[in-house]
C-alpha cells in the first residue's frame, strides 16, 4: 500500500509544481506528491491553472515566491521559451519545453518526455537501427517520439497524418535540428503499404482516449497486417489498455502504454529538481494506476 499521509508542510517546504490551463486533470501533483512522501523530503507539488495571457506575469511570480520547478503543460509547452534563461539543446530540437528547473537564479527549460518515450523501449532486446517505426499523428507529442526515434538510431522513421501541409511543415521543422532528423510523412491512405512493414507503431493521435474508449486509430483489418513482433505503443493513458493496444496484442504484438511514458518522464524531471540519482518511479506509477483505479 502507498503511503497516504498528508504530507508535512514546513516554515522550510520547497515549492514545486504544474502550470497549464487547464490543470485540473493534470496527473502530475499525485504522482510527484507520492514520491516527495516516500522519500520524505520538504517539497510540495502544486497545480498552477494559468492562463495563457497570464503567463509572463506567472513566471515571475512564481520565481518571486522561490518557486524551484516546474512542469508544464498544454498551452504553454511553446509559449514560455522566450521566457526562459536557458533552453537544453533536446528541448530546442524539440520545440516544446515540459520541465524547468530553478537554477542559479535561471529558469532552465528542458524536456523530459523524449527520455520518458525511450525508456520502456530500451529494456526491450531489439536491434533498434533494423527497426521501422511508424508515428501515427503530427502533433506535439509526435515530435517526443520522433526525437526518441532519432535518439534510438531507429533504421527508418516515417510520419502519418491527416493534412498534407502540416505534415510538410512538420517534415521541415526538423532541417536545421542539431538531432540530424531523418522522416518521411505519409497521408493515412498510405497505411495499408506502411504495417506490414511496421516493427514499432506509435499513436500520438488522441483517437481512443476517453471518454472515445470504442475507437482506434486504425481498423481491425489494418492491425491484422502489424507483423507479430512489432511494439505498439499508444501515448493515451485513459483507458489502459485503449482499444489500440488490444487490437496489437491481438495480433501478438508488445504493447506499452502511455502510462509508462507519463511516469517515466515524471521520474525524470523529479531527479532533475531534487538533485538525486533515483526517486521510486514504482510508489509514482502505483499512486496512479490507485487514482485511474485501473
Ligand atoms: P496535438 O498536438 O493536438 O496533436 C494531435 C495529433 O493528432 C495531430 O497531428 C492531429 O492531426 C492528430 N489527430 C487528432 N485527431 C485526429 C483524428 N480524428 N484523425 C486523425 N488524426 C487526428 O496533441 P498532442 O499533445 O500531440 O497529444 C496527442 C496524444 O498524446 C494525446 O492523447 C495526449 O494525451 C497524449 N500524450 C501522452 C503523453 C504521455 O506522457 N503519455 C505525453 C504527451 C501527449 P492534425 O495535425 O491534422 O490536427
Amino acid at each position: 500500500m502507498l503511503n497516504h499521509h498528508k504530507p508535512l508542510i514546513t516554515g522550510k517546504t520547497k515549492l514545486l509544481g504544474v502550470i497549464g490551463y487547464p490543470v485540473e486533470h493534470s496527473l502530475s501533483p499525485v504522482m510527484h506528491n507520492a514520491a516527495i512522501s516516500e522519500l520524505g523530503v520538504d517539497f510540495i507539488y502544486l497545480p498552477f491553472p494559468i492562463k495563457p495571457e497570464d503567463l509572463h506575469r506567472a513566471i515571475d511570480g512564481l520565481e518571486a515566491i522561490g518557486v524551484v520547478g516546474l512542469s508544464v503543460t498544454i498551452p504553454h509547452k511553446q509559449a514560455i521559451l522566450p521566457l526562459l534563461s536557458e533552453i537544453e539543446p533536446i528541448a530546442a530540437a524539440v520545440g516544446a519545453v515540459n520541465t524547468v528547473i530553478r537554477k542559479n537564479n535561471k529558469w532552465i527549460g528542458t524536456n523530459t518526455d523524449i527520455a520518458g518515450f525511450i525508456s520502456p523501449l530500451q529494456n526491450l532486446d531489439r536491434d533498434w537501427s533494423q527497426t521501422v517505426a511508424v508515428i501515427l499523428g503530427n502533433g506535439g507529442a509526435a515530435r517526443a517520439v520522433v526525437a526518441g526515434c532519432t535518439e534510438l538510431d531507429c533504421g527508418e522513421i516515417h510520419v502519418v497524418g491527416r493534412n498534407q501541409d502540416k505534415l510538410e511543415q512538420f517534415q521541415a521543422s526538423w532541417e536545421n535540428s542539431p538531432l540530424e532528423v531523418n522522416l518521411k510523412v505519409h497521408t493515412w491512405d498510405k497505411l495499408p503499404q506502411l504495417i506490414p512493414q511496421a516493427n514499432l507503431l506509435v499513436n500520438s493521435t488522441p483517437i481512443g482516449m476517453y471518454p472515445n474508449v470504442e475507437q482506434s486509430a486504425l481498423s481491425a483489418e489494418q492491425m491484422q497486417n502489424l507483423p507479430g513482433d512489432a511494439i505498439a505503443y499508444d501515448l493515451i493513458y485513459t483507458p489502459n489498455p485503449t482499444q489500440f493496444l488490444q487490437q496489437a496484442q491481438q495480433v501478438g504484438a508488445t504493447a506499452i502504454d502511455g502510462l509508462e511514458m507519463l511516469v517515466q518522464q515524471g521520474a525524470v524531471a523529479l531527479k532533475m529538481w531534487l538533485n538525486r540519482e533515483t526517486v521510486p518511479v514504482d510508489v509514482m506509477r502505483q499512486a496512479l494506476r490507485e487514482h485511474l483505479k485501473i
